[in-house]
């Protein structure tokens, strides 16, 4: 195996997957007609790569909603609650992943969380009591499918050690408990591949980069070797990513496996582990130089460097994908409408093949120089790519300490905002955005294609808004907002109104099941040119006497969802946009925008995996970015954030040091641990833990609000709680957001009473 792809994007390169599934759920596609499309682009990927003369090309990467529910499925880890429904096992599948809410019951889905450090999210599997073995063959039906293509494949799987670890335990299961059955489950399926004749099997492990202590590590061993001695003839590739091994690489060296995959784009300690403990000569070393995650063209010469070096360690070596490609578009020949000097810059997933074939090609050759692909390459490397803007450089230059600091201090704010607005106890407002309905959808299409003009366009949003203002008032919400009808994605819009990004066309990437992003390109330097969101915002508001929140995207959230630049530091980027979206936070408040939000919904999702990484690599520039946006605004003006997670136990003296007055955050769909955490720690901001799930269409009745409230109230004081979904309504239908939004504001009127009397 000389080059190997760790997995491959499978939404398709039009989106296919997302259309077919979603017409599916809407009752518009038969389940034949599904399995069809899945299996079309799963035959269009393999012949892709085949083509590209990939020698490790994956299959069961593909997925019709999340590869980890594939891995719980297959695994039997199916909770019961799903299974008294007795639907089909499609359904049962989707209704772990949406919820199911219909003739055969109401179910919610699964806890969802980020897959590490990425904008990809993962349904977090429940093992029960049920015994944990195969119960489903679709990483076999798949290869065969393949070899039947003559294709043959190297099955993937989520390894067992990730999979545990990332998994909820109940019914008194233990990791240690349950390890056992888990390990002869992977062994079996090991077995199977062998029966099939698989040449290579690929586990992932991502797990393994994080922190681990003598406990994770003897868990991993005893998975790894109750397991391996199944694999008869396959060879196994331990494949990490999204860091480096450092806590089990002699471990894992130890191992009987095959290969091991490193990452040496994120993993800052890969180089140095291997030159250090050396590499055993019996195994292959998978080397991930081919960034999974960015969209810039690999620097061959340094990459064939970094493969000398690691040759001199006496390695046999192989050339891989840092991650797997799903986090990355398809194909830079999609994208019609960028100019040339820009587009040679790119690399998506199938400019990524190539460069996995020409690495190969150029390190099996004494001196790689004077080629010409290598020389093309280099030259892209050797010009700055574009100039610098000046008087921005200059801004982020003269920032001084006081400018990351927002004056008088929260405690005086807060008076001041209570007599400002005169909200009633547990305020009620929503996050932001309100369906994105079809309508919606197609006026901004036509706008874009010229179809309609400005004038039109800017018609239609204003009279959406007024219908939103008009129906927010009617389910009795305290602080509204205007429903975001203009934008398509919160990081998208800012980015298509600020200076210095570039957007593509179709390069979709998931986020999660049929929801799909298209990260705007950090390209130059970034600035502010004109106010954005103010003529929305003022319109929506001379609609009510109700406050109206300004919506803004903040700077980490921007940049964590754009492909950033990595010709200057994450935090020189952050801090230019800070000062960016500074400015309209001015603007709006100029206009007479009294509340405004700025939401950092992927805060937490750049996270180092590392503690170690926390401050140095990005917390001490991250909360200053944030800051810097809202420390000019008056102190009655009130400033909201927002995050779409509420796994920030670990570093909640951070979120609270952000000084936001305001914060609402995701915590429907995980437990309200967090909740502990905000009271030990006295958080000082006002909290809006989000009271349902927006992730599904399911509407929550009035009575699991209330009681989700009161649990909040066990550790909040009533004085700090907000009342709101967990999360924008864009995903969602009319219908369910009116049902759930009247259910939520009618507990919020009962606990009231509650409190009143
Ligand atoms: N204001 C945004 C919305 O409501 C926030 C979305 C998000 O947190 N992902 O859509
Ligand atoms: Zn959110």
């Amino acid at each position: 195996m000389k080059t190997s792809v760790a997995g491959y994007p499978r939404i398709g390169s039009s989106r296919e997957l997302k259309v077919a599934v979603e017409q599916y759920f809407r009752g518009k596609m038969a389940p034949e007609a599904l399995l069809e499309t899945g299996s079309r682009l799963r035959r269009t990927h393999w012949q892709k790569q085949m083509e590209a003369g990939i020698d490790g090309i994956p299959s069961n990467d593909f997925s019709f909603y999340d590869q980890m529910l594939d891995t719980a499925v297959l695994l039997n880890a199916v909770p019961q609650r799903y299974r008294d429904l007795g639907i089909s096992s499609l359904d049962t599948y989707f209704a772990m992943a949406r919820g199911y809410q219909g003739p055969a019951g109401d179910v919610k889905a699964l806890a969802m969380k980020k897959w590490f450090n990425t904008n990809y999210h993962y349904l977090v599997p429940e093992i029960d009591s049920a015994p944990l073995q195969i119960s489903g063959s679709k990483p076999f039906d798949e290869f065969l499918e393949a070899r039947s293509y003559g294709i043959e494949t190297k099955p993937v799987l989520i390894g067992p050690f990730t999979f545990l670890t990332l998994s909820s335990l109940a019914g008194g299961c233990t990791r240690e408990s349950v390890a056992g059955e888990l390990a002869r489950a992977y062994a079996a399926i090991l077995a199977c591949f062998h029966e099939l004749d698989a040449a290579w099997v690929q586990l992932d492990e991502p797990a393994l980069v994080r922190d681990l202590d003598r406990q994770d590590i003897d868990l991993f061993l005893r998975l790894y070797e109750s397991m391996l001695p199944s694999k008869g003839r396959v060879k196994v590739l331990l494949q990490t990513y999204f860091g480096d091994i450092r806590d089990c690489y002699e471990q894992v060296a130890g191992l009987d496996i095959d290969a091991v995959g490193l990452d040496f784009v994120e993993g800052k300690q890969s180089l140095s582990l291997v030159k250090e403990y050396g590499f055993p000569k019996d195994k292959l070393l998978l080397a991930g130089v081919v960034n999974g995650k960015n969209i810039w063209r690999n620097h061959y010469s340094r990459t064939l460097a970094l493969l000398a070096d690691l040759k001199k360690t006496g390695a046999r070596i192989g050339i891989g994908t840092s991650c797997s490609l799903l986090h990355v578009p398809y194909t830079v020949a999609q994208e019609t409408k960028l100019p040339e000097y820009a587009l040679k810059h790119f690399s998506f997933a199938e400019e990524k093949l190539q460069e996995l074939r020409d690495l190969s090609f150029l390190f099996s050759l004494e001196n790689a120089e004077p080629e010409k692909i290598y020389q093309v390459n280099d030259a892209l490397f050797q010009s700055d790519r574009i100039g610098k803007n000046a008087a921005v450089q200059a801004e982020v230059f003269a920032l001084k300490p006081d400018d990351f600091t927002r004056f008088p201090s929260f405690e005086e704010r807060e008076k001041l905002q209570k007599t400002r607005f005169r909200l009633p106890l547990f305020p009620t407002t929503t996050i932001g955005s309100f369906p994105q309905t079809a309508e919606v959808r197609s006026n901004r299409a036509a706008f874009r294609k010229n179809l309609i003009c400005g004038e039109q366009y800017r018609q239609f949003n204003f009279d959406r808004i007024k219908e939103c203002i008009s129906l927010q008032e009617k389910i009795g919400l305290d602080v509204l907002v205007h429903g975001e009808f203009e934008r398509n994605d919160m990081v998208e819009y800012f980015g298509e109104h600020l200076q210095g990004f570039l957007f593509t066309e179709k390069a979709w990437v998931q986020s999660y099941g049929t929801r799909c992003v298209k990260p705007p390109i950090v390209w130059e330097d970034v600035s502010w040119m004109r106010p954005i969101t103010v003529e929305y915002a003022v319109y929506a508001q001379s609609l009510t006497n109700k406050p109206v929140k300004g919506m803004l995207t903040g700077p980490v959230t921007i940049l964590n969802w754009s492909f950033p630049r990595e010709d200057v530091s994450l935090e020189e980027q952050a801090l230019q946009i800070a000062l960016a979206v500074r400015k309209e936070v001015l603007a709006l408040e100029e206009h007479g925008i009294g509340i405004i939000q700025i939401d950092e919904a992927a805060l937490k999702e750049k996270l180092p995996l590392r503690r170690s990484d926390w401050h140095g690599e990005y917390l001490d520039w991250a909360i200053p970015s944030f800051r810097l946006v809202h420390s000019g605004v008056r102190p009655e003006t009130q400033i909201h954030t927002h995050m779409c997670y509420s796994e920030f136990a670990a570093i909640i003296r951070e979120i609270d040091s952000m000084d936001a007055d305001v914060i609402t955050f995701e915590a429907s769909r995980s437990n309200l641990d967090i909740l502990d955490a905000l009271k030990e720690c006295g958080f000082k901001t006002e909290i809006g833990p989000g009271v349902y799930d927006i992730h599904s269409p399911r509407i929550p009745g009035e009575t699991e609000i209330m009681e989700n409230l009161h649990r909040m109230l066990r550790k909040i004081l009533p004085e700090k709680l907000w009342v709101n979904p967990d999360c924008g309504l864009k995903t969602r239908g009319n219908e369910e957001t009116i049902g759930s939004l009247k259910n939520m504001t009618a507990a919020a009127r009962a606990l009231r009473t509650e409190f009143q009397s």
